[in-house]
């Protein structure tokens, strides 16, 4: 069912200098040592296949169903029970291409070896890097959510993109974002200073954010989504003041959203005064206030601002392509589409190109933590890209020339032109 545009747009992309805008690629000691399998899997998108219902509100709730560690027959039900999902497809071929397996169905004898090759590449300062030079990436963005705020990572090509969750719920050390981080824990001792007022956190704030401009940070990321509405009101600064101090037990939930609507309102100015575009993770995560359409005002509060809308904020990427239409500040992300559904990328990518009025607006990210996920995640990305456009050119809607042009910008060229990044680097 693959046509001839589509064998020459996929080789063109398999040639393509890739920008990953979104990555958070975990430098291995954190995985555990030696590595496992049943590391890989639960650091992977997979584990979400095998999650047993925990009362999660965001998605993420970390208990899973009777399959762990991953032995093989383990590993082999998982393989039935999730086969069919984009997140299992594009890991194991990922893993296939990387640990040169006969096949992305992994048998008894396949099982055996990757489980032998996983700790001795883990052990391999050189394996990070020598995955990114096998995927062609020249730069990629990236999110160390663990210690927001963090400049260096596993791969000299990492850029930083300080995360704003850490900070938003920084009204008291003792409080914590959903990935239980708070700023003032994270960095006041490092950085030698006591964070006792709203104005104290501002500079604390201000200091990380300048650690990330001298490590080359084009960027900040917001997370909000997996912790809060992404409605950003505006708020009083005087109002945040008042409420700074309050212990995570007393405040009320309307206080902690006042609050995190003005840190957020901090870091938009701190994105205007520096250049920075702003990542939003859209859709996704607490379903009932993670849709892009809530972000329209603080679009419309900061119009110089860049905004990066993260994952065609899945199930709503009708919504991201007309907010992109109608702000000329707003880029779209393919970021993590391919392996969550990688028909819905197909048929996003294919209106969002009809839709974004401008070219080098539309980018991509893997999303993952490991090498391996990331790898399967740019094959799933070199795949959806070279179908819809071979679709736009078969059906006689644009020609091959121009696929080809958008095939280049997709995978590198819209990153690069978004995030501002030089040659020189
Ligand atoms: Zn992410």
């Amino acid at each position: 069912m693959t046509s001839k545009t589509y064998e020459l747009l996929l080789s063109a992309a398999a040639d393509a200098e890739v920008v990953d805008t979104h990555d958070h690629l975990r430098p291995p000691a954190d995985f555990g040592t030696p590595m496992t399998l049943t590391s890989l899997l639960l650091h992977t998108y997979v584990a979400k296949c095998i999650r047993r219902p925990d009362g999660s509100t965001n998605g993420i709730g970390d208990s899973y169903e009777d399959l762990i560690p991953v032995d093989y027959p383990n590993f082999a039900e998982i393989a039935r029970r999730a086969g069919l999902s984009s997140y299992f497809v594009w890991l194991m071929r990922g893993v296939a291409e990387l640990y040169e397996l006969p096949s992305p169905i992994i048998g008894p004898a396949a099982f055996e070896k990757l489980s032998v090759e996983l700790p001795k590449r883990y052990a391999d300062p050189a394996w990070i890097p020598t995955v990114l030079d096998k995927a062609n990436i020249r730069e990629v963005v990236w999110d160390p959510f663990w210690k927001p705020g963090t400049t260096h990572g596993p791969d000299p090509r990492l850029i930083p993109s300080m995360r704003i969750n850490s900070s938003v719920v920084a009204f008291h050390p003792d409080a914590s974002d959903y990935e239980g981080t708070n700023l003032i824990r994270d960095w006041a001792d490092p950085l030698g200073v006591s964070v006792e007022s709203l104005a104290d956190l501002e500079d604390l704030i201000e200091r990380v954010v300048q650690l990330n401009l001298e490590a080359g940070a084009r960027s900040l990321k917001s997370a909000l989504a997996y912790q809060r509405s992404l409605h950003v009101r505006p708020a009083k600064r005087s109002d945040a003041a008042r409420i700074f101090g309050a212990r995570p037990d007393r405040i009320t939930a309307d206080q902690r959203d006042v609050f995190g609507d003005y840190v957020t309102q901090v870091f938009m100015d701190i994105a205007q005064r520096h250049n920075l575009v702003v990542q939003v993770h859209t859709g996704l995560a607490r379903l009932g206030d993670s849709s892009p359409m809530r972000l329209i005002p603080l679009i419309e509060a900061y119009p110089n601002v860049v905004f990066d809308l993260f994952h065609g904020g899945y199930p709503w990427v009708h919504d991201v392509a007309a907010i992109a239409q109608n702000y000329p500040n707003v880029r779209l992300n393919l970021t993590w589409l391919p392996q969550i559904s990688t028909e819905v990328a197909v048929a996003s990518l294919k209106e969002w190109l009809q839709v974004v009025p401008q070219v080098d607006r539309i980018s991509w990210g893997a999303d993952c933590h490991t090498v391996e996920e990331m790898y399967g995640a740019l094959l799933a990305a070199r795949h959806v890209v070279a179908r819809a456009l071979a679709d736009l050119v078969d059906c006689g809607y644009i020609d091959q020339d121009q696929a080809l042009v958008a095939v280049a910008s997709v995978l590198g060229g819209a990153g690069k032109s978004i995030y501002r990044i030089s040659r020189s680097r």
